[in-house]
């Protein structure tokens, strides 16, 4: 069975190269995005694996099955780039729903630890030799309340780091869970009471810019916002207006809403043209990354596994155990 694999890049061959042979597919790598101009690279392929910056629409999805395509593996747990509408009855869909929560988690901690304490500036200055400390003070993570929107997988290991930071945590979520050992309070409460947001939820229609004027307006001052999720839970304009007022102290930003135009690509010898992204990687109290917190080799692993395994139901017409689907 030929598989066409979008979005490649080095560290994706290694992790699926190594698993492939115990599946006997053939994968075809293309480093280009897949969207409904690139669908025509999988003809002839019965399944198309793709990533998250993947413009899988409703124009894409008729593409992929006019080519013969019935299953679009996503090599990740969001399928928000994913016309679930328009796929259904055309192409099946699949996702990894877990490859490794703990890779989100520890990165989310690592952004908060590198806000706070300014670990970005401190590794500039000694490379310089200015050992100077001025400027670098931070807050002890202790006795702080961290609110955590998204109870799911990884925001419940995130919240079990902060715990044993010896953190409070207040939580929000549409499902909490029972007996849980942190308090589930209303989103209105978590911004009035939180010195650190955190979020963990998906992007739905309901979450699309769930962090704007009135939430941010409701935060305490000196809040620090950490988003490892996705960029448009955001309202980017909102939140640099606040970095800018000093309403917001600082924010660690592993995704941003218009990401898929520049992550994962170098563009170090291009005027970016996208303000709002430029002026948040440059302001000092702002770490932004290339949505990276899943970037460890046991998520990698488990990633290509699960996404072979996914591939193989299909292959052997077995029911899909990780399916996407309209109610998903
Ligand atoms: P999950 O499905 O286990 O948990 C998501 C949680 O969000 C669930 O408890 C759900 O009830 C809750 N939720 C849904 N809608 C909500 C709403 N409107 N308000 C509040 N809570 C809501 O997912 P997960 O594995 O924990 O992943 C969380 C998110 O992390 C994913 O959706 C994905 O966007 C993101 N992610 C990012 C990376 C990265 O590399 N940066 C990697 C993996 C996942």
């Amino acid at each position: 069975m030929k598989i066409s694999f979008f979005d490649t890049k080095p560290y994706d061959r290694i992790f699926f190269d190594k698993f492939v042979g115990d599946y006997g597919f053939e994968i075809e790598y293309y480093e280009e995005k897949l969207n409904a101009h690139t669908a025509v690279f999988a003809k002839g392929s019965a399944v198309a694996v793709a990533f998250v910056n993947d413009t899988i629409d409703k124009e894409c999805i008729a593409k992929l099955e006019e080519y013969g395509v019935g299953l679009v593996a996503m090599r990740c747990a969001g399928f928000n780039n994913v016309d679930v509408n328009a796929a259904a009855g055309k192409v099946k869909v699949v996702r990894v729903p877990a490859y490794s929560p703990y890779a989100v988690a520890e990165y989310t901690m690592g952004m908060l630890l590198t806000i706070n304490r300014k670990l970005h500036k401190a590794y500039n200055r000694t490379r310089e030799y200015n050992f100077n400390l001025n400027g670098l003070t931070g807050f002890d993570l202790h006795g702080k309340t961290i609110g955590v929107v998204g109870t799911g997988k990884i925001g419940r290991v995130f919240i079990d780091i902060c715990r044993g930071f010896g953190m409070n945590v207040l939580a929000y979520d549409l499902y909490p869970v029972n007996d849980a050992p942190y308090e589930y309070v209303s989103f209105e409460h978590l911004c009035r009471n939180s010195d650190i947001i955190s979020l963990h939820c998906p992007l739905t229609r309901q979450t699309y810019h769930m962090i704007d004027e009135l939430a941010i307006g409701r935060m305490k001052d000196g809040v620090i916002i950490l988003n490892t999720s996705r960029g448009a839970l955001i309202d980017s304009e909102a939140l640099l207006e606040a970095l800018k007022e000093k309403k917001i102290a600082g924010a660690g930003l592993d995704v941003y809403e218009e990401e898929a135009d520049f992550f994962y690509e170098d563009w170090s010898d291009t005027v970016i043209k996208d303000d709002i992204l430029a002026r948040l990687v440059n302001l000092p109290n702002v770490l932004v990354s290339s949505h990276q917190a899943f970037l460890t080799e046991e998520a990698l692993s488990n990633i290509a596994e699960t996404t072979l395994s996914n591939i193989k139901e299909y292959a052997d017409g077995m029911p899909l155990t990780n399916e996407v689907t309209i109610n998903a």
